[in-house]
């Protein structure tokens, strides 16, 4: 055995319940549950872009999962097998060790199977490729918005953004603050159970990865809708709380990295949106509307004048996340 394998073998298999074939042949092999579709996305993390070098290696290991099953969220489908590609600078075990602990204590409470992947060498980077159920025809999309819709988000926004200020310096928190707010942005808590529960009722979803203004916008140009967005509304990571209205804005509006979901629904549908939070034990806050117009959200205060500090702040941030 060459040491790529036994590396696979010893970090990376694990028996598979559901798939019919999981590591170790040409390909995986899995069936798809009756009257469901396969939902399937696809993201990469490179180290210097969309982590900082020195990340623990288990963190690092949560959060490409993270990421990935966030898009199943939004979709509203049930996270089932996922594929990791692995490319290394050299071999590592002690990272190794650690990277597969973050990654498998998430898939165990996530119920995804890795089924496979690729490893090779190089500057350090990772490629997971998620796959999820959901029932035919009810997978939760980009341009299913309407005009009325109400806009909700789940959890808080902001802390990620807040934590990653910190450590690139433009912002000092303090040591109870900074622990909540990297939390946010090395443990984030992927909404599967709420995406699922949603797929009856909203109109469209997107999780909150560029940031809820520049999300929330891709809704608008799917949809073909604009949106407007109640600053005072906005539910913000406790963390935020601790700095002044000039960063607490652009974390809130323009910061990525929080992987909250983004849904939009018919006034009608309030009470089973609330209920849907109740039993999921994930707050939903409505925070603004759908409407016809162009494709641009549009954020207000409390007198209902228009804001356009958290725009300056999402144009600096939307240059980092692709
Ligand atoms: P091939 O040459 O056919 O691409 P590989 O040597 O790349 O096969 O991989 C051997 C087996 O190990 C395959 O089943 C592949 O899916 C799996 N595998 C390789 N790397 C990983 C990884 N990082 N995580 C999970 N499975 C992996
Ligand atoms: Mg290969």
């Amino acid at each position: 055995m060459t040491p790529e394998f036994d590396l696979i073998a010893k970090y990376f298999t694990r028996p598979v319940s559901n798939a019919v074939l999981g590591v170790g042949d040409d390909c995986a092999l899995i069936r798809v549950a009756a009257g469901c579709e396969l939902a399937i996305s696809t993201d990469t993390l490179v180290c210097g872009t969309h982590f900082l070098p020195d990340t623990d290696a288990v963190k690092l290991g949560h959060k490409a999962l993270a990421v990935n099953l966030s898009d199943l969220a939004a979709a509203g489908a049930a996270p089932r097998y996922v594929t990791l590609a692995l490319t290394l600078p050299a071999v590592d075990e002690a990272w190794l060790a650690a990277f597969s602990r973050g990654f498998f204590k998430l898939a165990d409470a996530a119920g995804v199977e890795l089924i496979g992947g690729d490893t090779t060498r190089g500057p350090l980077s990772m490629t997971l490729t998620v796959f999820g159920e959901v029932p035919a025809g009810k997978g939760l999309r980009r341009d299913g918005a309407k005009a009325g819709d109400d806009v909700w988000v789940s959890g808080s926004v902001g802390g990620a953004a807040l934590a990653l200020r910190h450590l690139q310096g433009s912002v000092v928190l303090s040591a109870g603050v900074l622990e909540r707010a990297l939390e946010r942005l090395y443990l984030p808590a992927p909404r599967n159970a709420l995406g699922c529960a949603l797929v009856d009722v909203a109109h469209s979803a997107i999780d909150i990865s560029d940031g809820l203004i520049a999300d929330l916008t891709h809704i608008c140009e799917r949809s073909g809708l604009a949106a407007t967005v109640e600053w005072p509304l906005v539910p913000l990571s406790p963390a935020l709380l601790s700095v002044g209205p000039e960063v607490r804005m652009p974390c809130a509006l323009a910061g990525g990295d929080d992987y909250e979901l983004c849904v939009t629904a018919g006034e009608d549908a309030r009470a089973a949106i609330e209920a849907i939070a109740a039993k999921t034990g994930v707050a939903l806050t409505r925070i603004g509307k759908m409407q016809p117009g162009n494709a641009e959200v549009t954020v207000i205060d409390e007198r209902g004048a228009p804001i356009s500090v958290g725009v300056a702040g999402f144009d600096h941030f939307s240059a980092r996340s692709e």
